[in-house]
Order: structure tokens, then C-alpha cells, then sequence
């Protein structure tokens, strides 16, 4: 069901979706979505450009810093380029940056700097003689506005720089000192709130309000408003004055303006994890709004040494922290049934991390969910996830629609998935529900099948006695049966002291299922005993095959796309899981047994009727001794077994494929090894 993007097409799409956000969030300063958003997608276009380069354009926003500059204020060229930062999101990707950094300066310690990143508008302040004479905005990185006025405005921005022994030097000349104007979180709550209050717009953010406050033309208006300069860098004409990253945030607050004592040297990059996984929770107490941290090189030689790539330095990177909305294409929409009968709708996308963990499929709950979200195959969709809340699809970016995406018809779909099942929606119900199977007829048959030789193979529970615990109430799901008690059972009539001991006995012996049984047991659709085997060789634990990706699943022999989609929609949904939680509280913990008996490695199949066991008698032999069973012979069958009255023509198709026929005689030589 998946519909491919073309390359070409999806880039241009990208791109011009992007300079639209861009143009919301730098020229008006009104962002239509969150940050992470506009990450995503442009990660998305960044990787697509790596693997296509011929696709970039100089429109790409991977190719410009900020945007278009405003009308109204007079453009300044900045002296040195205001550039922009590579994001970084992992360990592995700061260490792939420091290994970078080491080709291109081989055998040079680093010593690396690392700061909070302030989420604000990026200013530069330039002091001539020790008098501020120009604030600039960062514009294009090349040119910027002339926000001198505003600027002026501000507290904590000195108009004078402060004269000390150590800061003589800087008072001569021009110095340049570049930083951010945030607006403090609680200012802007309460200015927001007197917008409101007094019907005027309320602004997205802190960062939107601060950048469109000092883009005001007006600076008696931008004085009503309190904002805030922190210094992130110091510019000399002769940058040999400034050795280091860290002397130049000493002198700067030995000038008299502001900058985060947070800010740290770190001589390992070991050191600089523990720095960003410690902001990553205290962030969250600072009076203003962060995104990240800044992580340079702390030699400003070897900084200027290492230069720029397109628009990024390459001794710093901007570490971002995990976000909680992400984007991605919905692959495909599959419907799960869970044990009351009801059809689920789960998206399956693209795997994306979200809130620091990889998702894959999230639940779109019913047909006037799916239908009020209009989600459809080949969508670009927002993920969020909060912490641990389980990933939700937000919207559609309609934007990235595809022409061809077609609208979810939900029952054309049931259908379609579920050939063999008739569904029904009640009047005022939201839920499609298998026709004729209420709750207990389901559960019934689930459990049947979870307690069957097959499967768990739980003595004594089987039809009836399955019948008489759910209709008693006494099991509401698989995994209740492992509460039940003898008094319990002594309450119903088919049980007697004796009965009631051996099943749950019976019941209790199954507490470590063998891990292949269990997951047959769970009755996953297209799960059956061959797929639960060659699932569990691959996965080797439940929780291996609840995270595994469906690119993961096909990957797994003689698993297609149906059954990889099947298996993971099983494991998306949330009833499911809440089942698994429950098999866990009960005690019930599936065992993986490693096979390494005689057969590992070879598979056969059975055909005709065999005198000394049945075909199921075989098959299970063959598992149990770690071989692989088949149930019709395909071009990997090793051995056919060849029963009674076989026609020629099937052996001649089996030599065909170069497997071997085995007689029963033969096949009971290979069991006793
Ligand atoms: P950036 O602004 O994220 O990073 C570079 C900037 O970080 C520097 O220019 C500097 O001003 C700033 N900075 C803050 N603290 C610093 C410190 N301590 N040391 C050094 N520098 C510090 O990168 P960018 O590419 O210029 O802007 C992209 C940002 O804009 C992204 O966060 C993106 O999400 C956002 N954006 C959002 C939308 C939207 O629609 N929501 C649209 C466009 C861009």
C-alpha cells in the first residue's frame, strides 16, 4: 500500500513548504507550527539532498541563513558572516562530528566549550571606543537590520561598556559582541496575557515575541517591553586578543553585559555528555526558554582553523534535545481487531524518534477519528509523544499531501483486510465490531486457542471448561487465568475438588511458556506455529518483537508484508499492550530456548499420509529438534517426506527445486540423530 514519493516532486515540496514556514517565523515572526516540526522536515530534505545532491537549489533552505529581511529598517552588512549551527541529536553524532574535527586537524586535543542555547533573535552589538553605536540584527548572515533604536531600549544592553584594568584594551576600537534578546518566560506569560485580556494577538512563543518586538519600528513601544541581551561571543579586528571561547565570556561580563554562568570547559567529550544529559532535565527551571546547547571548540584558532561549511561553522554544533512532535510518511493503515471484537485503525509510518524513542505506528482509534484527522496512505504526518504517553498522530501537513493519496474508506477497507468477518457499527458508536461477536464469544475462542497443543497447551482447558470460566466471569482475558483461585472454581458446577486442583496446577505449570508457543498463543493474525518459530529465532524476547520495525519483520525469512504489518499492528495496540503489562504482573514471563538440535537449519515438508504419527506428530518433532516446518514445498525446502500414495508429478516439482526426498523410515532416522 505504500506510495513512494518521487525524490524530485518531495523536494520541491519540501523546499517550498519550508521558505513558507521560514517566512511565518523570520519575517512575521508568527511560526503556523511548533519548531520541531520545522526540524523534521528539514532534516527530511537535509538527507534527501545528501542522497540526491544534483536536487539542491540555492532556494533550499539547507543553502540560506534566516530570510528576507524586513522593510522599514536600514540594512547593515555585518563585518564577519552571523551564521547559523548544525543540529546535533545523539552521542554518536557529536562523536562523529569530533572525528571530523580530527581529520582535519589531526593529532590537536580539543578542549571544548559548551553553553545553553538561548531560544531568541540573534543581535550584534558594536561598541566603538567603548560606545554602543549599532545594534544589527543577524538578517541573512551576511546582512542584517539596523535595530540601533530598540536596541537602546533595552535594560540590561549598556550604552557605555564598563571600564576596568583587564577591559582597557576593548574600550578601544571596535569591539563586537554578538548574543540573543529573549524575553524571560514569566514576562512573557504575563504580557501574552494582557494581549489577550485587551483582545490583541497573543504571540506563539517567548522567541517570536521577542524577535517581533525589536522589529517594531516604534522603539517607545519595544521600551514597554522587557526584554533581554545575553552575550554569546566577542569580535576584535585582531582576534589574536581573544585565545579562547572562555576568556572572551570572561571579558564580556567584565564589560558589563550579560552572559550564562552556566557556561563551561570541558577537556573530554565524556565530560560534555554529562553537561547536556544534566540540562536536559534542569533546563527546564531556567527563567527563559532554551533549545539545546551550543558545543564549540574552545580555541578560537583552531575554531577559525577548521572554517565554514555552507552556512555552519565547523567547530560548534547546536546539541538538540529530544523533541516531542516529529514528521513522517504513513506507509500503510491497518486495522487490528482486539478481543471485544473491535476494529482498531493503526497508522503505520515511517520509524521516527519522538521524545527520544524510535516509533513506528500509532492508533487512530476509529472511523470518525480517522475521518475527523482525514489521515491517508502516503501522508506527511505530525507524530507527538510526551515523555512516556504513547505516540499519537497529531495532523496531516496537507501541504505534502500526494495527488494520488487516496481518502480512507474504512469499510471498503475492513472488507478489504478482513474478507472472511462481517462487521457492524452501532447507531452513536464510533467502533466498528465484528458482526455476531460480542466480548465473550471472542475471548472464548481466544482462549481456546491460547490453551490449545499448540500453543500453551494447558491441560484440561479446553472448550467447555474455557466456556464455563468465561461465563461465569471469571476470566476477562488471557491473562486472568492466571488469578484464578480453586475457591473460584469450586463455585461452578463442573468443578470438584480434583478437577478444580489439576487446571490450576495445569495453569500454573504454563507460568514460563516456551517463548514460540506464547506468541502463537497471543492468536496475532497470520501468526501461526512456523511464523511464531522463525519470529522468535530472530527476536529472541516479546519486548525484540514489539519493538521491531516492520522493515525489521520482512527481513525475517518467509515473512511478507502482510504478516510483518499484522505483527506490528498487533504489538501498536494499546489493548494489546495493556494485556502483555497484565501477563507480566501475573508472573508470567515467556522463556526463549535457544534450538540447536540436529535439524537446525533444515526445513522440510510432509506430503501423503504418514504410518507411524500423524503430519502435526512430525511437524513437531522437527521443531523440537531445532529443524523447520513446512507446509507445502517451496524453492528453500531441504527434504520432502513422502508419505503414502504420492503422485509422481509432486516429487518430480520437489527435485525440480533440488530438494531431497525423504521416506518416513528415513525421515525417523534423521529424528534419532
Ligand atoms: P539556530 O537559530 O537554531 O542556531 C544558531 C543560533 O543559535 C546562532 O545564530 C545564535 O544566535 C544562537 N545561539 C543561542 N544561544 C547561543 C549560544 N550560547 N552560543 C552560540 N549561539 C547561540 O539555527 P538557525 O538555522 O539559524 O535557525 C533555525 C531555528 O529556527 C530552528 O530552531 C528552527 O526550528 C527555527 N525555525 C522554525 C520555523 C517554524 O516555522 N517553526 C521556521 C524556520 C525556522
Amino acid at each position: 500500500m505504500t506510495q513512494p514519493h518521487q525524490p524530485k516532486e518531495r523536494h520541491k515540496e519540501l523546499v517550498q513548504l519550508l521558505n513558507a514556514y521560514s517566512y511565518e517565523y523570520h519575517v512575521l515572526d508568527k511560526p503556523s507550527v511548533d519548531d520541531a516540526v520545522y526540524d523534521s522536515l528539514f532534516s527530511e530534505l537535509k538527507s534527501l539532498e545528501q542522497q540526491y545532491p544534483s536536487l539542491i537549489t540555492p532556494e533550499s533552505p539547507t543553502q540560506r541563513v534566516g530570510n528576507e529581511l524586513k522593510d522599514g529598517f536600514e540594512k547593515v552588512a555585518h563585518t564577519t558572516r552571523m551564521l547559523s549551527l548544525n543540529d546535533v541529536f545523539s552521542k554518536a553524532d557529536v562523536e562523529a562530528w569530533l572525528k571530523r574535527m580530527n581529520k582535519l586537524l589531526p593529532g590537536v586535543h580539543h578542549e571544548f566549550f559548551a553553553d545553553i542555547k538561548m531560544d531568541g533573535l540573534a543581535c550584534a552589538l558594536i561598541y566603538e571606543d567603548g560606545k554602543l553605536v549599532r545594534g544589527v540584527t543577524r538578517g541573512d548572515s551576511f546582512i542584517g537590520e539596523d535595530v540601533t533604536q530598540n536596541i537602546r531600549t533595552i535594560k540590561n544592553v549598556p550604552l557605555r561598556l564598563r571600564e576596568t584594568a583587564a577591559t582597557k584594551l576593548y574600550l578601544q576600537g571596535r569591539t563586537e559582541i554578538r548574543g540573543e534578546i529573549i524575553l524571560a518566560k514569566a514576562d512573557f506569560t504575563a504580557l501574552n496575557e494582557n494581549n489577550r485580556a485587551q483582545g490583541r494577538p497573543v504571540y506563539a512563543n517567548p522567541r517570536n515575541l521577542a524577535a517581533g518586538t525589536i522589529r517594531q519600528l516604534d522603539p517607545q513601544l519595544v521600551a514597554t517591553r522587557p526584554l533581554q541581551f545575553r552575550a554569546y561571543d566577542l569580535l576584535r579586528d585582531n582576534p589574536a586578543e581573544i585565545a579562547t571561547n572562555l576568556k572572551a565570556y570572561q571579558l564580556i561580563s567584565e564589560l558589563g553585559i550579560a552572559c550564562n554562568k552556566q557556561a563551561s570547559v570541558f577537556s573530554s567529550l565524556n565530560e560534555v555528555m554529562e553537561f547536556i544529559e544534566y540540562w536536559d532535565k534542569a533546563r527546564h527551571e531556567l527563567p527563559f526558554n532554551t533549545d539545546g546547547l551550543v558545543v564549540k571548540l574552545n580555541n578560537r584558532e583552531q575554531f577559525a582553523k577548521l572554517g565554514v561549511v555552507g552556512k555552519q561553522p565547523r567547530a560548534a554544533v547546536a546539541y538538540k534535545y529530544a523533541a516531542e512532535q516529529a514528521t513522517t510518511v504513513v506507509r500503510d493503515i491497518v486495522i487490528s481487531i482486539g478481543r471485544t471484537g473491535a476494529a482498531t485503525p493503526v497508522a503505520v509510518f515511517n520509524p521516527v524518534v519522538v521524545a527520544g524513542t524510535t516509533v513506528q505506528h500509532a492508533s487512530l482509534h476509529n472511523a470518525d477519528e480517522i475521518a475527523r484527522k482525514d489521515v491517508r496512505v502516503g501522508d506527511t504526518v505530525v507524530i507527538y509523544k510526551a515523555g512516556d504517553i504513547i505516540p499519537q498522530v497529531e495532523s496531516v501537513v496537507l501541504e505534502l499531501r500526494p495527488s494520488i493519496a487516496e481518502k480512507f474508506n474504512y469499510e471498503k477497507e475492513l472488507a478489504r483486510q478482513y474478507p472472511e468477518l462481517e462487521f457492524v457499527r452501532k447507531d452513536n458508536e464510533a467502533v466498528y465490531r465484528v458482526r455476531g461477536a460480542s466480548g465473550p464469544i471472542l475471548l472464548k475462542r481466544s482462549l481456546e486457542h491460547f490453551a490449545s497443543k499448540g500453543a500453551l497447551d494447558i491441560d484440561t482447558l479446553g472448550e467447555k471448561n474455557v466456556q464455563a470460566l468465561v461465563d461465569a466471569g471469571l476470566v476477562k482475558d488471557l491473562a486472568d487465568i492466571y488469578t484464578l483461585t480453586k475457591q473460584q472454581l469450586l463455585t461452578l458446577e463442573r468443578f470438584g475438588e480434583i478437577s478444580a486442583n489439576k487446571l490450576i496446577a495445569a495453569i500454573n505449570d504454563k507460568k514460563q511458556p516456551i517463548l514460540e508457543r506464547f506468541i502463537y498463543g497471543l492468536g496475532i493474525r497470520h501468526v501461526g506455529v512456523q511464523t511464531a518459530i522463525d519470529l522468535t529465532v530472530n527476536f529472541e524476547s516479546l519486548n525484540g518483537l514489539g519493538n521491531a520495525t516492520i522493515d525489521q519483520l520482512k527481513n525475517v525469512n518467509g515473512i511478507g508484508v502482510v504478516v510483518a504489518e499484522s505483527v506490528a499492528a498487533w504489538f501498536a495496540d494499546e489493548d494489546n499492550n495493556r494485556l502483555l503489562q497484565k501477563f507480566e504482573q501475573v508472573g508470567v514471563v515467556p522463556v526463549y530456548q535457544r534450538k540447536a538440535g540436529n535439524l537446525a537449519g533444515k526445513s522440510f515438508a510432509i506430503t501423503g499420509g504418514l504410518e507411524r504419527m500423524s503430519r502435526d506428530e512430525a511437524a513437531d518433532k522437527i521443531r523440537a529438534q531445532g529443524g523447520e516446518f513446512k507446509s507445502s514445498v517451496g524453492k528453500d525446502t531441504n527434504y520432502l517426506v513422502a508419505g503414502k500414495n504420492v503422485g509422481a508429478a509432486k516429487l518430480d516439482k520437489a527435485r525440480a527445486y533440488g530438494t531431497t526426498i525423504l521416506s518416513e523410515e528415513e525421515l525417523l532416522s534423521f529424528l534419532a540423530g
